[in-house]
Formats: C-alpha cells, sequence, structure tokens
C-alpha cells in the first residue's frame, strides 16, 4: 500500500467520487439530513452572532429602549428557533446515519452472495472484508467515515460563507484620520491582516494534517494489528467450539504469547512512537501557529475599534466570525486531509465490492428429461485451487489437486468415490456442481460443456450432503425444504427417511422448532450425528436428478448409519448417486468404484473386480480396513 503523501489527488478524487456514489445509492437520505442540519447549524451562530453585536452595538450607542426591546426580542427568538431546528433536524441525522453501518454491512453481505464460490472461497475475500470492517469499527477509516467527511465538509463551507459576508465590513469600515491609528486604512495593512487572517486558517490545519497522515503510512500494520486481533478475539469471545480445546490442551498461554508477539498497537509500536514523536511536534506547530495568527487578527479588530470605527458590539461579531471563519477552513483542510488519508482504506473497500463475477455463465436450458437420462462425463479434466502455488526456483508452480481426470457415468449408476484424504474426491465433487470450473478439460452433460448451461438450472440438477455441510439458525423445515414456505408433509416424510422421526416426534413446536441458539434463545442445539440426519433430508427434499453423498454417514451412530445403508436403494430411487466414502465395505453396493490417489483415478471398476488387483491401491485401501473385521 502506498504512504499516503504519495497519494495523487486524482486518486483522492476518484475513490472519494466512487464512495460518495456508494452513499448515494445506498443511503440517499443521509445527505439531505447533512445538508440540512449543516446549514442550520453552521449559520445558527452567525444569527447569534450578529444580532447580539446590534444589541450592544445600541446599548453602548444611542440605547434607544425600544430599539433595544425589539432588538433582545429578535435575538431571543432566531435563536431559540435555529436552536430548535439545529435539534430536530440533528435528531433525523442521527437516526439515519444509525443505518449506515447496517445499509454499509448489507451491501457488502450482497456482494458476497453474488460472488463467484471461487472467490468466496479464496482466504483473500474473507480477509479483506474482515480489515475493511476492523478499519471502521477500531480506528473509523473506510467507507463510512465518508459520510462523515461530507458532514464536515459541507458544514466548513457554509461556516466560511457566513463568516466571510460578516466580515466584509471589518476591512471596509474606516478609522477616522484623527488619533494616529488612520495607518489601518492602509491597503498594506489590510492585506496583511487578510493573510494573517489566510494564514491562521490555512498553515495550522496543514501541520495537523501532517500529523494525521502518519495513520495513512501505519495503514498496512494498523490492518494486519486488526486481522490479529480480531483472530484471537473472535476465539476468545464467540468460538465456543475451541474454547473447549484451548482447555484441553492448555492452549492459553500459546494465545496470549502469539497475540502479543503479533500486537501492532502496543507502546512499541510505530504508531505509538509517532505519536509520542513527530506526530506531536506537528501538532504542536499546529496550535502554535493559528493562536499567533488569529492573534494578530483579534488585534486589528480592537485597535479599529478602540480608533472609533466600530462600536463594542461589533468587536464581538468580528471575533466571532473571525474565529468561526478560521475554524471553517481549518476544517475544510483538515477534511481534505484525512479524505486523502483515508484514500488505502477506500481502495479495500472498492477492491472486494469490485470483484467480479468471472464464471461463464450459459444460456442453454437444461432438458428436464422425465426419464432422467442424463450421463455426465469427466473429460482430461484438471484443476487447482487459486490459493494453491507453491515456491520454486523459477517461480510459483500451481498445485493441482486433480490431474487428467476422465470419468463417464450415466443415469440410474451409482458410482462410489473412494480414496486416501486429500485425494481430491471432494473436489471432483466441487467440479461437478459448478463451485468451479475446471483449469484444463471439460465436463460434459449429454455431451455438452457444462459451463454452456444455463448455471441455476445446472444446479438444480444436483443434491449434495458435503461433508462439512453446514445448518442454518432457522426452522428445521426450513432448513430442510431451503424456504420459508414449504410442503410439509413432504418436509416430515424425507426427515423420516433420513432416520430423525423419532427427534422430531419429540420436538414441542415440530418443524418450527428453531436450530441452534441465534435468534431463539429456545432453539435446539443437535448432535452432528442429528445435523448429518437433517442434511440427508435436505438433499432428499431438492429431490434432484442427482445425489451426492460425501460422507454421509460420517456423524452417524452405527445403528443409523446401518439403517441408511438399509434404506440406501428407497432414499436414492432412481436417482444418479455419486456417493464417497472411507468406509470401503459401504461402496460394494454401487455399481462402479472410482479410487482417487493423488489427485488422478487410478482405477475404476467394480468391487469384485477391484479387490481382485492385489497390487492396486483398493486392496490396500480394502485391506487395511478389512483386517478389523476378519
Ligand atoms: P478429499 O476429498 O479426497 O479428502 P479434497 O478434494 O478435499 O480431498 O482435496 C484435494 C487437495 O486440494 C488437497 O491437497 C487439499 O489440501 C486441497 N484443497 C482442498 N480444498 C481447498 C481449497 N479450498 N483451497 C486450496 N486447496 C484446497
Amino acid at each position: 500500500m502506498k504512504q499516503s503523501k504519495s497519494i495523487p489527488l486524482k486518486t483522492v478524487w476518484y475513490y472519494n467520487r466512487r464512495a460518495f456514489g456508494f452513499w448515494w445509492k445506498t443511503a440517499r437520505a443521509a445527505f439531505a439530513s447533512t445538508v440540512l442540519y449543516g446549514l442550520v447549524s453552521a449559520s445558527a451562530p452567525y444569527v447569534t452572532i450578529y444580532f447580539t453585536a446590534r444589541l450592544i452595538n445600541e446599548i453602548g450607542g444611542s440605547a434607544r429602549a425600544e430599539v433595544m426591546f425589539r432588538l433582545a426580542l429578535v435575538t431571543l427568538l432566531t435563536t431559540s428557533l435555529f436552536s430548535l431546528a439545529e435539534a430536530a433536524l440533528k435528531r433525523w441525522k442521527n437516526a439515519v446515519y444509525a443505518s449506515l453501518h447496517y445499509r454499509e454491512h448489507g451491501e457488502f453481505v450482497r456482494k458476497f452472495m453474488d460472488m463467484d464460490f471461487c472467490d468466496v472461497d479464496h482466504p483473500y475475500s474473507s480477509d479483506l472484508y474482515s480489515q475493511i470492517m476492523q478499519n471502521e469499527n477500531w480506528d473509523g477509516w473506510g467507507l463510512r467515515r465518508v459520510q462523515e467527511q461530507f458532514e464536515n465538509l459541507f458544514t466548513a463551507l457554509v461556516t466560511i460563507a457566513g463568516g466571510l459576508l460578516l466580515s466584509v465590513t471589518l476591512f471596509t469600515s474606516k478609522v477616522p484620520d484623527a488619533g494616529g491609528l488612520s495607518f489601518l486604512n492602509h491597503p498594506l495593512c489590510l492585506a496583511a491582516v487578510f493573510a494573517a487572517m489566510l494564514a491562521a486558517a490555512v498553515f495550522s490545519p496543514l501541520f495537523s494534517n501532517k500529523a494525521g497522515s502518519y495513520w495513512g503510512k501505519y495503514a498496512k500494520d494498523a490492518t494486519f494489528g486488526n486481522r490479529v486481533f480480531s483472530y484471537f478475539g473472535f476465539i476468545a469471545e464467540a468460538e465456543r467450539e475451541r474454547a473447549m480445546e484451548i482447555r484441553t490442551y492448555g492452549q492459553e498461554q500459546l494465545f496470549r504469547r502469539k497475540m502479543q508477539a503479533e500486537n501492532t498497537f502496543g507502546h512499541k509500536s510505530k504508531i505509538a512512537l509517532w505519536s509520542r514523536g513527530i506526530m506531536g511536534f506537528y501538532q504542536s506547530v499546529s496550535s502554535i501557529l493559528s493562536r499567533a495568527f488569529t492573534g494578530i487578527v483579534y488585534l486589528f479588530v480592537c485597535l479599529k475599534a478602540w480608533a472609533g470605527a466600530f462600536g463594542a458590539g461589533s468587536v464581538t461579531r468580528y471575533i466571532g466570525s473571525v474565529t468561526a471563519l478560521a475554524g471553517g477552513a481549518a476544517a475544510l483542510i483538515r477534511t481534505a486531509g484525512e479524505m486523502r488519508n483515508n484514500v488505502p482504506y477506500l481502495k479495500m473497500a472498492f477492491e472486494l465490492l469490485d470483484i467480479p463475477n468471472r464464471m461463464y455463465q450459459g444460456s442453454l436450458t437444461v432438458e428436464k428429461r422425465s426419464d432422467r437420462n442424463y450421463e455426465i462425463e469427466f473429460r482430461n479434466v484438471s484443476f487447482h485451487y487459486p490459493a494453491s502455488e507453491s515456491e520454486d526456483g523459477d517461480g510459483t508452480e500451481e498445485i493441482y489437486a486433480l490431474k487428467n481426470v476422465s470419468l463417464k457415468f450415466k443415469i440410474g449408476e451409482r458410482l462410489a468415490v473412494v480414496g486416501q484424504n486429500g485425494s481430491g474426491k471432494t473436489t471432483m465433487i466441487k467440479l461437478l456442481c459448478r463451485l468451479y470450473d475446471p483449469k484444463e478439460g471439460e465436463i460434459l452433460l449429454n455431451g455438452i460443456d457444462i459451463r454452456k448451461y444455463n448455471y441455476r438450472e445446472y444446479m438444480s440438477l444436483f443434491s449434495v450432503v458435503f461433508q462439512d455441510f453446514k445448518l442454518l439458525g432457522f426452522s428445521l423445515g426450513e432448513n430442510v425444504a431451503g424456504s420459508e414456505t414449504y410442503d410439509k408433509n413432504r418436509v416430515s416424510a424425507c426427515l423420516k427417511e433420513a432416520g430423525f422421526a423419532d427427534r422430531l416426534a419429540g420436538m414441542e413446536k415440530g418443524l418450527d422448532t428453531c436450530l441452534y441458539k441465534n435468534f431463539e434463545p429456545d432453539g435446539v442445539e443437535i448432535s452432528g450425528g442429528e445435523a448429518q440426519k437433517i442434511a440427508i433430508a435436505r438433499a432428499l427434499y431438492k429431490d434432484s436428478p442427482f445425489i451426492v453423498l460425501d460422507e454421509p454417514t460420517a456423524a452417524l451412530d452405527p445403528i443409523a448409519e446401518a439403517e441408511i445403508y438399509a434404506k440406501f436403494n428407497t432414499l436414492i430411487q432412481d436417482k444418479t448417486a455419486v456417493y464417497i466414502s472411507h468406509r470401503l465395505s459401504s461402496c460394494r453396493f454401487c455399481d462402479r468404484i472410482a479410487v482417487f490417489d493423488k489427485g488422478q483415478i487410478v482405477q475404476f471398476g467394480s468391487h469384485e473386480e477391484l479387490v481382485k488387483q492385489t497390487d492396486g491401491k483398493y486392496y490396500e485401501l480394502w485391506h487395511a480396513q478389512a483386517q478389523y473385521y476378519a
């Protein structure tokens, strides 16, 4: 990430304009409330200053009772009115702003839902997202800061306009010639005072920005630090599963040490050193300059009043407006600096929002065959995960999860896929379901490359129970059906098929029982085996022509497992089934078995054929297990 001082203006403009665009699209009311509030809150002090000055001038001048009464009344009324309007608008603005986090989060959630699976699966995206959220929540940098900056920018502009308007007469009013102070009328003197006014407005915030720019330089470290904190924070606060292991393996020390070692925020960190040193220096210079230059302007105002150019009331008016003007200009420059310092953080947000959908989306409709006559073919398919690259002498080299896989299976077939951990079985399923596309070769459905089919339609052909399946914190019925409205009888029947009938009967709220406690305090915590049955029921409910079961009984007890096998044929009916299992005895009922080893299919055939090949992988795997049953 570039350091903030080297960020060109064009880039600052580009990212801030995009950020404004983002908010214009997601929270237009925020702009309306900010503009109205800014107008009223920035002009309110001037209204008070203006009328109070006139009142004091009247008291110190002609002191007409009737005029004084009228001015006091107008001052009181306008001040109260502005205060009221300001308070009401602030309430509105705060209410709108309170929803900004939610709206922004909603945009990121939408992005993740729409993203190609390969990008969601890539650690880069989730890393980037957690960095973005932490930058916002911890240091306040990122998209939401832009709203705050818009408010500051707008208020500053109104303040500057009001200040200029009220201080014009400071320069145009004349000191009488008598009294020896007529040099105050000299254009050079006026120019010098004006220059001091400008200097107070410009130099002080410039130095303040210089101090702030160190945050931009720190962005990379801060991002890493935030990631470390959130990793450890998340484990400690939110991950109940890990809390168990941290205790049983006594990992507390390791945990604390790692956290301290990676800490980029401690008192020895760069930002702490800078705060004590260079940032502190720039801050001090900033306030010294501000005081020195405004002092010159105050002196000019007092001398002019003393020489009789205007009354005591106008002194308060000019001092008030010059102070406000300097404050407005300072805020303007400070905000501009902040907008520049915010660029690295905005870049991160747009890096994520800009991730394109690269997967080819075909338009062919999948022929809905009532005979379910589909044929799948893998033709020389090779694949490596985007995140798997290894460094070698010549640079990076991809590590293939699948290499030259060719395979054909037909409707109604039961295909078992076996092999050791990491041999590529799940990867093959991910390619089959188009969660990823092959890097080389092609997968064909009825002779046509699957990329050419309409993506959603193609997806609808598969019911998959993944090895690391996940259920949602919604009701049991919604989990099985995948929607809020569903056929209750069919959901119950699928749960029964999957062996969940007894448990369902014991649930007071039946299908409306909420799973887990995310949303309902009386939600049920289910065991791994129960969850697996629900996942199987979900696959049955989808009723697709292909059913893929990846270690579907890993979490089941022996009795439940035996029940599932006994019912396997009724469960699958006429569907084409792909069945991955380490339990080789359970693959025997499959027509054919593909044996995977190191990303390749090394054997293919029926159990009887394969078990005879004594030098084959299947024989080795089969006997490794069989010896315990012998
Ligand atoms: P199996 O299902 O046979 O246990 P997988 O298909 O899950 O094996 O994995 C095959 C290889 O791909 C393994 O080396 C694994 O580490 C790697 N792999 C699996 N998933 C990912 C992923 N999301 N990103 C990077 N590598 C992965």
